[in-house]
This record gives C-alpha cells, sequence and structure tokens, in this order.
C-alpha cells in the first residue's frame, strides 16, 4: 500500500454528514456536553435537504382539527403497514414539540392572518383516520428545507460545534467484536487521509437517488452512508422500496412540490380528465405518491398521455391565480420557467414520476441505534453506530413515505440520537486502542482506485447503473423485467473491474471521488433491485404485476440484504414491529389501502 499520511483525532461523537438529520443531531450531542465532530462532503447549507419545497408535518392544527394520532394512522397506512408502529408513534406525537423547537431556533414558517404558522394539505394527510384532506404540512413558501437547514446550520455554529468540512468520508474502523470505533476520511482539499476515533459515529449521510437515471436528488446523493455499512459486513433494509414522486418535470426531472396540489394544483390526460378521481374517488390527487404516479403511468401507458409521444401527464396550477402561486409557490413558478419553458400563472406544466426518495436504509430502532439481527434477538443494536435521517430505515416510512415526513423524521430522529448518546455515550471517556488495521479498508479502496488503469470510465459504468435502474426497477415491475435487471446490475457491477480513473492524486481529485461514490451507488444499485425480485407481493412503492396484491400473511416482514465479495447479495428478513410504544395507542391492524 501507499504511504498515507494519517492525521488522528478524538471525539465523543462522530457525525457524517450535514444534511438536516446531521445538524440537528450534531448540536443535540454538543448541547449534552460531548465532544463532537461533524463531517461532510459538501458544505453544509448545499446538502440535499436544502432543496425540500413543500413541508414538514405536524398535527398543529393551526388550520382545522387536527390530531396526532390521526397523523400516525395516516403514516402507518402510508407505509402499506411496512412500517414500524413503535418508531411511528414516536415521530408523530413528537413532531408537534419538533416542529414548535424548529419555531423557536428561527424558522421562517409562512404565517396565517393570526400570525399561526401556516399549514398545507399534502398526499396521504387526511383527518379522522382517511375522512378528508387535512392541512397538516407546516411551510416556508415553497422553501421549506432551505429554511430549516439555514436555522440548523446557524444554531451549530451557535453551539459551536465543530466541522470538516470537504472531507470525504471513506469507510467505518470496526472492531473484531462488531462495534464501530470511528471512520476513516480523506479531506479533498489537501489530500490528508483523517482517522476519527469516537464513541458513537452517526451516519446522516442522505439517499441514493442517483442510482437512477432521472431523479429529484442532488448529485450528491450516492448512498456513501449505506455502502459503509454494507462493506463493515452489517445488512441494509427495504431497500426495494424506492418513491417516485408524481411530478418531477417531463425532461429535466426537477421537482414540483406535492404542495402544488396542495394548493389545489390537479392532473389530466391528454382528454383533458381529471382521471385521479377514478382512481382515488375521496382523496384524488392528493392521494399517497405511489398511488398517484401509478395511476399516471397507467394513463400514459393506456394511450392516454400528452405531448407528440404521449408519453407525460400535465399538472394545473394555471386557475390558482398569479398572486396565490406567487406568494405560495414562488420557487416551482420560477422552476416551470426555467426547466420546462412554462409560465404556470398560464399554462400547464409538463410532468412525470420521477426517482424521489429511498424508504429504505440502515435499520435503527427509534433511537437512531443501528440493528444487526440475529437469530435469537431481530433488534440487536451495533454498539457505536447510529443511523438518522434518509441513510437510515426506521422504519416510519416503510413501503412508501408520505410528504412532509422526511423533513419531520430528519429532525425527530436527529434530536432521539441525541437525547440517546447522552445516555450511552460517557463525556470524554478513554478511546479503546483502535485495531491494527484500522485504516485498511479505506486506505487499500484508495490505493485500488487511484490505479485502476481499465478500460471504462466512471461516467460509463455510472450511466449503464443509472439507466438500467431506471428501465428495470421502476414505477411497474415484472418477474421478467427484475430478473434480467438483476441481471444486468450485476454485470454493470462487476465492470467495476475496468473501471480507469484519470490520475493518482489525492488532491482534489474529483475523478477519484465520483469513483468512490459510484462504488457506493453500485452497493445501493444490486440491494434494490435484488431485494425487489425477491419481495413476491406488491406494498406501496413496490408494485410487481405478477403478484399484484399485498401479502400480509407471508410479506410482513422488511427485507435485509447483505452484499458480500464479487457483489454477490444475500438476502433474510425480519419482522416489522407489530407493537407501539405506549399504551396510548393501539396498534392498527392492517386493512385494504384505498384513498
Ligand atoms: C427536491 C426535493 C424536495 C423534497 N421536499 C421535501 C419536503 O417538502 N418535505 C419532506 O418532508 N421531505 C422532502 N424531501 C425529502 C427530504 O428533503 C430528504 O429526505 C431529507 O432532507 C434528507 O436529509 P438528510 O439529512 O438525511 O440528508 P441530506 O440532506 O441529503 O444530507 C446528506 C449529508 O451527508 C453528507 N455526506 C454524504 N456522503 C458523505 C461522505 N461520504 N462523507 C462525508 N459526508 C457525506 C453530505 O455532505 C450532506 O451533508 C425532498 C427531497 C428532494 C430531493
Amino acid at each position: 500500500m501507499a504511504d498515507y499520511t494519517i492525521v488522528d483525532h478524538e471525539y465523543d461523537v462522530v457525525v457524517i454528514g450535514a444534511g438536516g438529520a446531521g445538524l440537528r443531531a450534531t448540536f443535540g450531542m454538543v448541547q449534552n456536553g460531548l465532544k463532537t465532530a461533524c463531517i461532510t462532503k459538501v458544505f453544509p447549507t448545499r446538502s440535499h435537504t436544502v432543496a425540500a419545497q413543500g413541508g414538514v408535518g405536524a398535527a398543529l392544527g393551526n388550520m382545522a382539527e387536527d390530531n396526532w394520532i390521526w397523523h400516525m394512522y395516516d403514516t402507518v397506512k402510508g407505509s402499506d403497514w411496512l412500517g414500524d408502529q413503535d418508531a411511528i408513534e414516536y415521530m408523530c406525537r413528537e413532531a408537534i414539540p419538533a416542529v414548535q423547537e424548529l419555531e423557536h431556533y428561527g424558522v421562517p414558517f409562512s404565517r396565517t392572518p393570526e400570525g399561526k404558522i401556516y399549514q398545507r394539505p399534502f398526499g396521504g394527510h387526511m383527518r379522522n383516520f382517511g375522512e378528508a384532506p387535512v392541512q397538516r404540512a407546516c411551510a416556508a413558501a415553497d422553501r421549506t428545507g432551505h429554511a430549516i437547514l439555514h436555522t440548523l446550520y446557524q444554531q451549530s455554529l451557535k453551539h459551536k460545534a465543530e466541522f470538516f468540512v470537504e472531507y470525504f468520508a471513506i469507510d467505518l474502523i470496526m472492531n473484531s467484536e462488531g462495534a464501530c470505533q470511528g471512520v476513516v476520511a480523506l479531506d479533498m482539499a489537501t489530500g490528508t487521509i483523517h482517522r476519527f476515533k469516537s464513541h458513537m459515529t452517526v451516519m446522516a449521510t442522505g439517499g441514493y437517488g442517483r442510482a437512477y437515471f432521472s431523479c429529484t436528488s442532488a448529485h450528491t446523493c450516492t448512498g456513501d452512508g449505506n455502502a459503509m455499512i454494507a462493506r463493515a459486513g452489517l445488512p441494509l433494509q427495504d431497500m426495494e422500496f424506492v418513491q417516485f414522486h408524481p411530478t418531477g418535470v417531463y425532461g429535466a426531472g426537477v421537482l414540483i412540490t406535492e404542495g402544488a396540489r396542495g394548493e389545489g394544483g390537479y392532473l389530466t390526460n391528454s382528454q383533458g380528465e381529471r382521471f385521479m378521481e377514478r382512481y382515488a374517488p375521496t382523496a384524488k390527487d392528493l392521494a399517497s405518491r405511489d398511488v398517484v404516479s401509478r395511476a399516471m403511468t397507467m394513463e400514459i401507458r393506456e394511450g392516454r398521455g400528452v405531448g407528440v409521444d404521449n408519453d407525460h401527464i400535465l399538472l394545473h396550477l394555471e386557475h390558482l391565480g398569479s398572486e396565490v402561486l406567487w406568494q405560495r409557490l414562488p420557487g416551482i413558478t420560477e422552476t416551470s420557467k426555467v426547466f420546462a419553458g412554462v409560465d404556470a400563472t398560464k399554462e400547464p406544466i409538463p410532468v412525470l414520476p420521477t426517482v424521489h426518495y429511498n424508504m429504505g436504509g440502515i435499520p435503527t430502532n427509534y433511537m437512531g441505534e443501528v440493528i444487526n439481527p440475529t437469530v435469537e434477538n431481530p433488534d440487536a443494536v451495533v454498539p457505536g453506530l447510529m443511523a438518522i435521517g434518509e441513510a437510515a430505515s426506521v422504519s416510519v416510512h416503510g413501503a412508501n413515505r408520505l410528504g412532509t415526513n422526511s423533513l419531520l423524521d430528519i429532525v425527530v430522529f436527529g434530536r432521539a440520537a441525541a437525547l440517546r448518546a447522552k445516555d450511552i455515550v460517557k463525556k470524554e471517556a478513554h478511546h479503546a486502542k483502535l485495531p491494527k488495521d484500522s485504516a485498511d479498508l479505506a486506505l487499500s479502496r484508495l490505493d485500488r482506485l487511484r490505479n485502476a488503469s481499465g478500460s471504462l470510465t466512471t461516467a460509463q459504468i455510472r450511466r449503464d447503473m443509472q439507466r438500467n435502474m431506471q428501465n428495470d426497477a421502476a414505477v411497474f415491475r415484472t418477474s421478467q423485467t427484475l430478473k434480467e435487471g438483476c441481471d444486468k446490475i450485476s454485470q454493470v457491477a462487476r465492470s467495476l473491474e475496468d473501471i480507469k480513473v484519470a490520475d493518482r492524486s489525492l488532491i482534489f481529485n474529483t475523478d477519484l471521488i465520483e469513483a468512490l461514490e459510484l462504488e457506493n451507488l453500485m452497493s445501493c444499485a444490486l440491494t434494490t433491485i435484488i431485494g425487489a425480485e425477491g419481495r413476491h407481493e406488491s406494498r406501496g412503492a413496490h408494485a410487481h404485476e405478477d403478484y399484484p396484491d399485498r401479502d400480509d400473511e407471508n410479506w410482513m416482514k422488511h427485507t435485509l440484504a447483505w452484499v458480500g465479495d464479487e457483489w454477490k447479495v444475500k438476502l433474510d428478513y425480519r419482522p416489522v414491529h407489530t407493537y407501539t410504544l405506549t399504551n396510548e395507542v393501539e396498534y392498527i391492524k392492517p386493512k385494504a389501502r384505498v384513498y
């Protein structure tokens, strides 16, 4: 192995990621007196959280009667009964204080005339156990993520959290007992290697939308944390559940928030028909995302798409008037102009279901601790390791996330991780010696890629992966497309042996970083499509045409996927939590999911 300069650090806690989840955890840890470092590959306020538009869900009841138990019911139903109800109870109850806390930290929410936080309707959020849509999404115009992320960063600065900005975390340090002792990272500007020892390492690395060709996520959403977990020999959970957002701008993939339909927008097909009325008579355009995305895809398949190729759908906002649009939805009014060339105040926006969110990820309990199920204990905890935010699968979103529940997830579980760490991490306790080979996993990867002189560029392999995922792990899946998809993605993964990295430099070598990210994406792509092939039912975002029904008897269980040598994936399953946290609410039994 080449000679690397290694700089050592010691912290009580290291948080990897400075999106909403990472920042909320970071200053919570500092508040609790723990010496904490936050490592991030992009400047904190450039994390994908900044792009969130529509709102953060909480049953504040500012606009009409609401109740956190209704929110819990909607979330369980949205998850298609794959969510763990103890965690869902925790999140929906904590939503109310969490949003109030955000308000006090300084998030500039939009306001009602009386000065309360403004709330808008969102897909799948209903009053009184599914009766009619309710206004539950707390919004700062259509820039809610921007407002939240900047506020959380300000709080982190106020608490004097320590940041390592533009540091790329490569791999975890695991000891022989299976505990995590820290992480190895590369300072991308100087090329120095940094070894962080920590009593608790928190993965807050976000999703992996970039495994697909067309997605709403930032280019940085490459599933690095998920892949680090896989390389540590730990399982990923429910990776087959990938959310397609109904309204990505046709051709560009950028998002038009569901808040647009929350404000009264609606979809039409080539016949000018508001077709959602046929698919979801009660919630209509505000049914949950998997339902709307499937309905749109059916319309297109049956020849009722719009445009010269009949391959997309129209979203109407023009009837709302320019005053409402510029006040409540200024960002997307601008987006429509820039990316679709459309003046949304006058004409409809061309849209298409687009990859948006990863329900699956690193399995954790509701306190943020990573789980490594064993035969004796399906909820066994990995010492020294937590995961939060989109990287994690708590699982509050189950098979399908409701809009606004992710901004909620990141603040609630970011805070939960800090609370748990306060109880289990001893401040400035002595650090056990690191294993001799502590940096080997990370450095051998660097070595291999820096010397990679094959015939395929990172961009070529990435495009192959993205196109295959887009075609074969899409809104609808069949046994045949999945089988072919598994073969093709496995082949693309093996082609990584023939990758070429432009130069050996460690200093600001973007090609090297992209190659590291591509390997990370590949673990995510493989576990997604192989998990999907393994699941012989339809549930939430996983719509399997050969098994069109949900099968609670055989499949109400979480998928676990391990990535082994030569990209071989092994699957197993663990039970869904069919209990609540307190006796204030009862377990919500599965029933048919209609909107
Ligand atoms: C366009 C868009 C709109 C959305 N709108 C909404 C909405 O209105 N409401 C809602 O609830 N949800 C929404 N979502 C979903 C929600 O915004 C995200 O799920 C959530 O913000 C993810 O937060 P996070 O903190 O987990 O990750 P991110 O915000 O993605 O942050 C990830 C962090 O990890 C760091 N990182 C990653 N890999 C490494 C590495 N190897 N080394 C070091 N650092 C690393 C990055 O630098 C970054 O700081 C939206 C998502 C998108 C894409």
